[in-house]
């Protein structure tokens, strides 16, 4: 099927700005009101029997054509908001500096968006778009979405595909290409970097050059974003299945520093371990989505923020007891970060009882080990150990001992405590650190050799 569009496409000028949209006919693409939403197609049809235009438009349409299965629908419409809202009882009209209405149907969430406009809107001496709330057609509002890929329209009559910017030639290019001047766009909404990135990443498309240049000027713009808004687009980026390609593309185009400065500071100066726990994490997160298994974004923080905790924890480490100079230095990052993104408690006190206990889990004497285990955030924790580990840090096989603490019988687990030997630090004084003597019957990967 997707062949067969392609070769339409290549059958054909494609330039659509020029001559009018692009309309693709049913038997010309792939895309099935069967893999629509219920909720979606019932929206459409309440609009058009409202008399209004509706469209399937974005990440919707962008995917059905790419043959893969959408996480949701948006609607487009001339139909404005207060007129979306007479038709659905369960409409919501949301956002301020872009409005969109949010209609409930059964379990399903829509948004609907009314066309947008060309206009000198409201904008910040900077070039940031203060509103974006003037209403137009089905072209302009074409022309006011971010990338040609996400501004193909589906229609239920006649079930065509329209394009006016040229995205169907780059869905067949895999090319991910702004629309207008890349740099007015970027400075429009800053956010639109890290989409850029996003969809770069999760589509394995190329980001066009002209696409791909102001990126590096225009990114520190970033921190004009609110963090509430930033830290929404970071779990965007991170938790979509593709977060170990997107770590790398903020890295390449420098957006990571906009994000997590101290995160980048200690990633540009080289520090492997600090960029292997990160890409182990990503990769793992990656991993588990695609397993179905849950990830949390106080995982990804843990990860994200713990070289530069590390960092700082070490330098206060001289000056105060170890458990306060941790204390301290979470605090300090925490502080940082949270002018960038913010961090909601869910996620941050899960997210430091990771921390604290990467230093709990090393003692694991007496009834400490079992105690350990149920702890609420053990598994997370232990996990965490291991992408230390995978990341090359030294930790005595401390990963391997909590493998096997799990697997075996009670029995065995009060062998491997005693088999533990001496706990270090336990007598009176604290100072004095003895080597630990090499045995023979110490767990396999216990040593640091
Ligand atoms: P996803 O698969 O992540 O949902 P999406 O393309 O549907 O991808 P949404 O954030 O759901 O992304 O936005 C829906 C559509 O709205 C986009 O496809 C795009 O056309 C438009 N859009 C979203 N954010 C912006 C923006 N910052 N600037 C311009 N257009 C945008
Ligand atoms: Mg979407």
């Amino acid at each position: 099927m997707l062949k067969r569009l392609f070769k339409l496409l290549s059958s054909r000028a494609t330039s659509a700005v020029q001559d009018g949209p692009l309309v693709l006919p049913r038997d010309q693409h792939n895309i099935s009101r069967r893999d629509i939403s219920p909720g979606a197609l019932k929206i459409m049809r309440i609009l058009r029997d409202g008399g209004y235009e509706a469209y399937l438009v974005g990440g919707g349409v962008r995917d059905l054509l790419l043959g893969g299965h959408p996480k949701d629908f948006d609607v487009g419409t001339n139909a404005k908001p207060e007129q979306i809202k007479r038709l659905f009882r369960s409409a919501r009209i949301i956002g301020r500096r872009f409005q969109i209405v949010h209609v409930r149907m059964g379990r399903e969430l829509i948004e609907v968006t009314t066309f947008r406009g060309h206009h000198n809107a409201e904008r910040t001496d900077e070039g940031m778009l203060l509103r974006d709330n003037v209403y137009g057609d089905m072209e302009s509002d074409a022309m006011r979405r971010d990338f040609t890929i996400n501004a193909l329209y589906y229609s239920l009559d006649g079930f065509t595909v329209h394009d006016y910017t040229g995205g169907l030639r780059d869905l067949k290019n895999r090319t991910l290409r702004i629309i207008g001047d890349p740099e007015t766009r970027y400075k429009e909404d800053p956010v639109r970097m890290l989409r850029a990135v996003r969809f770069a990443a999760k589509l394995g498309f190329s980001i066009e050059p002209k696409t791909a240049e102001p990126i590096f000027e225009v990114g520190e713009m970033l921190r004009n974003i609110p963090p509430a808004r930033l830290f929404e687009e970071v779990l965007k980026l991170f938790m979509n299945g593709s977060a170990t390609a997107t770590f790398q593309l903020l890295q390449e185009y420098q957006l990571l520093g906009h994000l997590f400065p101290g995160t980048d500071e200690v990633l540009q100066s080289g520090d492997l371990h600090a960029q292997g726990l990160i890409e182990a994490t990503m990769t793992n997160t990656d991993k588990r989505i695609r397993a179905s298994k849950p990830v949390t974004p106080a995982f990804i923080y843990a990860a994200l923020l713990w070289p530069p905790v590390q960092i700082r924890e070490r330098e206060l480490a001289e000056q105060m007891p170890p458990n306060i100079a941790h204390n301290q230095a979470a605090q300090e990052v925490i502080g940082q970060q949270l002018a960038h993104t913010s961090i909601p408690k869910r996620f941050l006190i899960p997210m430091r009882d990771i921390w604290d206990l990467q230093h709990r889990l090393a003692k694991r004497h007496g009834q400490r080990a079992w105690r350990l285990m149920d702890h609420m955030r053990f598994r997370a924790a232990y996990d965490f150990v291991l992408m230390r580990e995978a990341s090359g840090e030294k930790l005595d096989g401390l990963g391997d001992w909590w493998t096997k603490f799990q697997a075996v019988d009670d029995e065995e687990r009060q062998r491997m405590v005693n088999n533990l030997g001496r706990e270090p630090g336990a007598g009176r004084n604290k100072r004095r650190r003895r080597r630990k003597p090499r045995r023979s019957d110490t767990t396999p990967g216990e040593q640091d050799s």
